[in-house]
């Protein structure tokens, strides 16, 4: 039986001083939840504004990046040992990061390997564009981004993962996929990559969230779908009684 975790992913939003009060605001309304597990992922000059107001609650906490190196000549990066004091999870190879900055397969498996050897549980996002929608390119490219993700990643390892599928057509658009649609990606592209890859056992025991678009108006439809087992949000996590409301959608 897989925990249901639901993260909001904050992006580029928020001064240390604004996400203290926003990870306040909400402290409340989620240490109320029960069965599920939380995490907020503020920007890094935030992390520790926001590990101070999680300081002995069951919210955890994560970053958006990460750097593969512990440490380096690599000028405005950050390392796995300078997320390790403060953070549970890291988010690794979101759309964003590949549209705007390059972000490879390659590259997120070094991440994931570095974020695994520093006990962080990487949060991997994977999910095709507009386009390859379109043009039902769907299985190929998250099966691809799949197998790149965890490529010489041992089961052991693996099984510690998140993997977030976030169809890229659906971030910060209000056009969300439909559940039945996302659950669909997430049997056939994730979890039978995973089994082929690993084992039956392996797929079943790895959390594969949903992001792109949840709202309090739809995350109880995409909770219930069974492959589903909660969310990364963006723009709703910015809002307290929305982020709330799908915290509590999370743990059904
Ligand atoms: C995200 O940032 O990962 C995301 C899914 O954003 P939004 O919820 O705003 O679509």
């Amino acid at each position: 039986m897989r925990t249901p975790f639901t993260a909001g992913n904050w992006k580029m939003n928020k001064t240390p001083v604004e996400a203290a009060a926003l990870a306040q605001a909400l402290l409340p309304g989620l240490t109320d939840v029960n069965g599920a597990e939380l995490a907020l992922c503020p920007p890094f000059v935030c992390l520790p504004a926001v590990a101070k107001v999680l300081e002995g609650t069951k919210i955890g906490l994560g970053a958006q990046n990460m750097h593969w190196k512990d440490a380096g000549a690599f000028t405005g990066e950050v390392s796995p040992l300078m997320l390790k004091g403060w953070c549970q999870y890291v988010i690794l190879g979101h759309s964003e990061r590949r549209q705007y900055f390059g972000e490879t397969d390659a590259g997120v498996n070094q991440k994931v390997k570095a974020a695994l050897t520093h006990g962080l549980t990487p949060i991997i996002c994977v999910g095709e564009k507009l386009e390859e929608n379109q043009a039902g390119q769907t299985g190929v490219v998250v099966t691809q981004q799949v197998r790149g993700a965890y490529a010489d990643i041992p089961a052991a390892e693996a099984q510690r993962t998140i993997i977030a599928y976030e169809p890229v057509w659906a971030i910060g658009t209000g056009l969300a996929a439909t559940p039945e649609g996302a659950n669909a990606v997430i049997r056939q592209y994730i979890r039978a990559v995973l089994a082929e890859m690993y084992s039956p056992s392996v797929a079943e025991m790895v959390r594969v969230l949903y992001g792109g678009s949840v709202t309090a108006a739809n995350a109880a439809d995409l909770m219930a779908q069974p492959e589903i087992d909660g969310g990364l949000v963006g723009g709703a996590s910015l809002k307290v009684d929305e982020f709330i409301a799908i915290a509590r959608a999370t743990a059904k």
